[in-house]
């Protein structure tokens, strides 16, 4: 059964596809078996996956539409060695058409059921905002991935999201649970940014991951070559980062407590 997880953070630009992108690249390489699910109107995590979203036949707006499987729409990244359900400009229309659907916070959650057996893990790239997009994602998920910054108001935001993690699990999907913060885009240099990762330690303990992802160009150039930064140059620093985050990942997610579940 998969294991399904959302990349959240209401604020743009933090961080959310690359850490996506990367992770479904990082557990491919650790072989596992993934699929990323893009609900970014953006598609830039498909992009990134080297998969050109406007020549998508099917997208993830056609599963939530009930028009077409997660089968029939994936594609396979051959780049990243994972499956993508697609995005492109045509999911921002998907939020106003759900509106008016019934079951519209559970479209996703009903559509990857029929492929839980396929994969180890489904990553789902959430666009920034609470919107009914996002809230699809939360409602198929275990669990969310807050990748962030280690900025001065970086902890309010934290506190925003975890308020709207609870209040999705109480209402809607008694599995959320915070899975944990990953600190990203770090410069160890700033002794701000040290501050506030020694900040959120205290804070939120053990829910703040071991790996801690370094500001690193190459992170940033490979979404241009159409290919995760893992694969783009494994030797830099960054992609180094995001496979030991991978490998903490399977850890986890493999550990004796949670193998009871
Ligand atoms: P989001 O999905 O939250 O909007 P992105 O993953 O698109 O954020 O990242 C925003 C920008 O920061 C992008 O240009 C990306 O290439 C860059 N970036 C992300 N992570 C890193 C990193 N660790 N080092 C350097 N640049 C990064
Ligand atoms: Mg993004």
């Amino acid at each position: 059964m998969a294991r399904i997880f959302c990349i959240a953070n209401q604020k743009g630009g933090v961080g959310k596809t690359t850490t996506t992108v990367n992770l479904a690249a990082g557990l491919a390489l650790v072989g596992q078996r993934v699929l990323l699910v893009d609900l970014d109107p953006q598609g830039n995590a498909t992009m990134g996956s080297g998969i050109q979203k406007r020549d998508l036949p099917l997208t993830v707006y056609d599963v939530l539409l009930e028009s077409a499987t997660i089968q029939e729409a994936a594609q396979r990244s051959t780049s990243g060695g994972y499956d993508v359900l697609g995005a492109n400009r045509e999911l921002a229309g998907a939020e106003v058409e759900l509106v008016a659907l019934e079951r519209r916070n559970e479209r996703l959650r009903q559509a990857l059921k029929a492929v839980a057996d396929d994969y180890d893990f489904v990553l789902i790239d959430c666009p920034p905002s609470l919107n009914l997009l996002t809230l699809n994602g939360l409602c198929s998920a275990h669990g969310v991935i807050v990748p962030m910054q280690c900025e001065y108001f970086a902890l309010e935001g934290v506190s925003d999201l975890v308020n709207t993690i609870k209040q999705v699990h109480a209402n809607l999907n008694r599995d959320l649970e915070l899975i944990g913060l990953l600190r990203v885009m770090f410069d160890p240099r700033i002794t701000l940014q040290v501050n506030v990762s020694d900040q959120l330690k205290a804070h939120f303990g053990d829910k703040v991951f071991n790996t801690v992802i370094p500001r690193n160009v190459r992170l940033a150039e490979a979404p241009s070559y159409g290919q995760p930064g893992v694969v783009w140059d494994p030797t830099s620093r960054g992609a180094i980062a995001f496979i030991e985050f991978a490998r903490e990942m399977v850890e986890r997610e493999m550990s004796p407590a949670l193998a009871a579940r």
